[in-house]
């Protein structure tokens, strides 16, 4: 390895030391809480079985959901293959949650860019096809106590816990708990919604605990270990998840059915395994984050802040560096390393956007993977990471084009 680059990664790493034990340290009492479902629902081989048709009594399913309620400390789950993704997991949240003439706000900005569409897409189906209207809030408290005040068509408050593509920090349980305070300090009738995507073991609790009524996200990220090989989940009240189970199967169905012709194990291992990899990719955004600043780049979050979520965005302010960047996370892939990723016109997004993504599944940002829409000022997200050490790899290799000798 070239000297330069190895002083520097070291350099990093022993400057992350402490933050790396604080990040193992709630990898354990996250593992616990993960362990200690699995033997409360006593988890066995029979949930492993694959069923057919209606899928009827399927235990796989229902313990799978009772066991993410148990680990989120809420009161009911749902947890799907037949979810395809995070995006349709919130917007079934959306859609079974709100109706005609209700109003959803979005207290932290824009929600990520692929809700753009199912909230106010014209003839496409959307909220907006269906009356229902929308409102947004860029973190400004007294702002949005005044719409809740004002509005009563007020009924959905929507928060999003990851950076997503936009250049700010992630929700710390922190910042939630005193938004969900602000909130119920005007209404305690509008039902309090967060995107969980990236957040899951990031820190020692999930948002339920601070009060929110119901979150969502992707097995393809954090919560799936990087074995559920498709999916969705939603978690909160009961009620609520009897709405949104309606919304996903059909009214009065909801979840009494659902079959899997495939066995359930890779969900049930990867949820063992979440704490543990979310650590893992943790680690990879603070070391990408210290590494870059280190380098005169500006590095979101922050050298040496844990993060709420497992990103790390890079402002390299060139299309070029961008591509480059994105083509070496790639080439360190485990599958399909001799690939090179150009920009795209991806479905669900406005701009063009280059994706490295040489994962075992599809898309998977749970596995290490970068993407950025080419746009100014030229942020590389960078996500993911089922050992550090592969982390290590890639942040070599991507300063192997910034440093040549
Ligand atoms: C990934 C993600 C989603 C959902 O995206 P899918 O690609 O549909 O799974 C929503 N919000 C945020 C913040 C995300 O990171």
């Amino acid at each position: 390895m070239n000297k330069k680059i190895e002083k520097i990664i070291e350099d990093a790493e022993k400057s992350l030391k402490t933050q790396f034990e604080v990040i193992d340290k709630n990898a354990l009492k996250r593992q616990k809480d993960v362990l200690d479902a699995f033997r409360k629902f006593n988890v066995g081989q029979r949930h492993f079985a694959p069923t057919n048709g209606y899928g009827y009594d399927d235990i796989a399913r229902d313990t799978l959901c009772n066991l993410y309620a148990g680990v989120f400390k809420a009161e009911a789950a749902i947890v799907s293959p037949l979810i395809v993704s995070g995006t349709h997991a919130l917007s079934l949240c959306l859609f079974g949650i709100l109706r005609p003439g209700d109003t959803m706000l979005a207290v932290t900005g824009a929600p990520y860019d692929t809700l753009q569409e199912v909230i106010g897409g014209k003839g496409n189906g959307s909220l907006a096809d269906f009356g229902v209207k929308y409102r947004e809030v860029r973190f400004d408290g007294e702002q949005m106590c005044e719409i809740l005040r004002g509005d009563r068509t007020v009924k959905l408050v929507f928060m999003g816990r990851s950076r997503g593509y936009e250049w700010r920090d992630a929700l710390k349980l922190s910042d939630i708990a005193e938004l969900v305070k602000q909130i119920r300090s005007v209404r305690e009738d509008v039902v309090i919604m967060c995107d969980n995507c990236y957040g899951e073991f990031v820190e020692d609790e999930e948002p339920i605990s601070c009060g929110v009524d119901i979150v969502a996200g992707s097995l393809i990220k954090n919560i799936g270990g990087g074995l559920a090989p498709t999916g969705g989940y939603i978690c909160g009240k009961k009620a609520y998840i009897d709405q949104i189970a309606g919304r996903l199967t059909a009214p009065s169905i909801g979840m009494e059915v659902g079959s899997y012709a495939g066995s359930y194990r890779n969900f049930y291992q990867g949820l063992f395994l979440a704490p543990h990899v979310t650590a893992c990719a943790l680690k990879s955004a603070m070391l990408f984050s210290k590494v870059f600043s280190d380098l005169g780049y500006d590095a979101s979050p922050k050298p040496g802040v844990i993060p709420g979520d497992i990103i790390c965005a890079v402002k390299l302010g060139s299309a070029d560096k961008v591509i480059e960047f994105v083509r070496a996370i790639q080439r360190v892939s485990p599958i399909d390393s001799n690939v090179t990723p150009f920009p795209w016109d991806m479905p669900g997004y406005t701009d063009q956007v280059i994706m490295a993504a040489g994962t075992f599944v599809a898309g998977a940002s749970i596995e290490l993977s970068a993407d950025s829409p080419i746009r100014e000022p030229y942020i590389v997200y960078v996500q993911g990471a089922f050992t550090y050490e592969h982390a290590k790899i890639a942040v070599e290799e991507c300063l192997e084009g910034l440093i040549k000798d």
